[in-house]
């Protein structure tokens, strides 16, 4: 078992274990450049993104801004009674579901037509070139580990009862009442489709600010509206234990407090999952943080195994993943050129109203040693202007004082991602405050403000 790459009569070119969105593409990528590829899979295709993330979750975000558009619409003339508003949660998740069940076929189709090999059940890695599934085995040249990530519940006592988000996503039915653990992507996502569906909420962060790693005026901003939307934010609080009582979830916090709720979610992170591929017998190394551990061109301590996604402990995006897969798809079996470029990944969290951000937060700026510009606007959305919605927007643009490069762009507000999309070409591109200036704005709209921003505020 030497883990040298042996080229002779295998039956595949390249087994992927994994088939989420990196895993998918490189094996789409991998069949177009002509090798034979195969994907082993033992829970859904899509991974995450497509059957407990991403996807769903956008839906469940629609779903729960719904109630405040219907509400909104009386500014505008409609006549909604109120006790003819209803809400049918069985109803989202099963569309939701059936949505989901497309878009696996779809998934199934486009392995199918790229001509990889699609094998359902459990990967084992029993040699650096061989793969065992149930009671088959199967050779190959290269393996990519693609298994992606897992959520991780910190083990507290009554950590049982939480639902992680992969539940969540099936939940039989609506609580009246829901704590949510967390303070990054999924807790502030998921405490804002309760909220906006009429679930009494209440998120606990450990920290004194969530969002950690994000621009601090987005941090308090987003605060701020998520309380005018009714979340009950409690920041330097931890969970100490939850008591099941009648039905009801008795949560013991870290000041001495308690409170009684129908639902615990914990959104405190995800963990690579690795678990019985029997990577560290081969001789694959793991970080401490539990990862594979691989170069920058995915290669891991053993030639023939590559990694990549979630379980390499880059950002857990997807549009990451898929970047990864192209290059690696090159490596293997291209030109063997191209390295994947983890500078300015745009991001947007889907809380209400959302987030959306590219390149350098002010803090970052700062401790890179930049001298900096602050431009910054906060404004009522125009549609609130009939709506009487108390929602406000935050815009605000990290430049260089120096070379007058704008280095970080962040938004508060409807359709952040969206805007933040285009955004994310021009800091790619390096575009100066002064070509951000030159630009004409479309109007009217929110997005404007990112060119109309005249007057440092710093
Ligand atoms: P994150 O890492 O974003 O946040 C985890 C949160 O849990 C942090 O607030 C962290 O606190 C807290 N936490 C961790 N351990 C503990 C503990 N032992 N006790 C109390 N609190 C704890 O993870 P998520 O689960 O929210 O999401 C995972 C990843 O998935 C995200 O980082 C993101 O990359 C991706 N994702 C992306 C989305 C998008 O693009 N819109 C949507 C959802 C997920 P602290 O900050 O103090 O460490």
């Amino acid at each position: 078992m030497t883990g040298d790459i042996v080229a002779d009569h295998q039956d595949f070119d390249l087994i992927v274990i994994g088939a989420g969105s990196g895993g998918v593409r490189l094996a789409r990528m991998s069949a177009a450049k002509g090798a034979r590829v195969a994907v082993v899979e033992s829970r859904y295709l899509g991974g995450t993104c497509v059957n407990v993330g991403c996807v769903p979750k956008k839906l469940f975000v629609y779903g729960s801004h719904a109630g405040e558009d219907i509400e909104d619409s009386a500014g505008y003339g409609w006549s909604v009674p109120g006790d003819q508003v209803k809400f049918d949660w069985a109803r989202l998740v099963a569309n939701k579901n059936a949505e989901i069940d497309r878009l696996n076929g779809i998934y199934a189709r486009m392995l199918d037509n790229a001509g990889v090999t699609v094998i359902n059940g459990t990967a084992t890695l029993a040699d650096p070139n061989t793969v065992v599934v149930g009671d088959q085995r199967y050779s190959t040249k290269h393996i990519t580990v693609a298994t992606g990530s897992w959520p991780s519940i910190p083990d507290v006592p009554g950590s049982e009862y939480m639902l992680s988000s992969n539940e969540m996503f099936f939940l039989p039915q609506l609580p009246r009442q829901a704590v949510v653990w967390g303070g990054g992507y999924i807790a502030v996502e998921f405490a804002g489709i309760l909220a906006g569906l009429g679930v009494e909420t209440t998120l606990l962060y450990r920290g004194d600010l969530f969002l950690r790693g994000f621009d601090g005026d987005i941090r308090r901003f987003m605060a701020q509206e998520m309380v005018k939307k009714g979340v009950d934010l409690r920041f330097g609080v931890n969970i100490e234990r939850v008591e099941s009582e009648g039905g009801q979830y008795q949560v013991h916090l870290t000041d001495g407090s308690k409170l009684s709720t129908g639902l615990v979610m914990a959104a405190t992170g995800r963990r690579a999952l690795v678990e019985g591929l029997g990577l560290e017998a081969l001789g694959v190394n793991m970080t401490d943080s539990g990862h594979v551990a691989v170069d920058k061109h995915f290669q891991t301590a053993v030639p023939s195994i590559t990694a990549l996604g979630d379980v390499i402990g880059t950002p857990q995006l997807t549009p990451v993943a898929l970047g990864q897969g192209m290059v690696l798809s090159r490596r293997l079996f291209g030109d063997g050129q191209g390295e994947m470029d983890y500078s300015s990944i745009p991001t947007a969290v889907f809380c209400q109203p959302n987030i959306g951000t590219v390149g350098l937060t002010e803090e970052e700026a700062q401790e890179a040693g930049y001298t900096l510009r602050i431009y910054r606007s906060e404004f009522k959305p125009m549609k609130h202007t009939l709506t009487g919605r108390d929602e406000r927007a935050l815009m605000k643009l990290v430049v260089d004082d120096e070379t007058d490069r704008v280095l970080g762009a962040h938004m508060v507000g409807p359709e952040a991602g969206e805007i933040t999309q285009g955004l994310a070409v021009a800091i790619k591109a390096g575009a100066t405050k002064a070509q951000f200036d030159s630009t004409l704005g479309i109007h009217p709209t929110s997005a404007e403000e990112f060119v109309t921003m005249r007057e440092p505020v710093l």
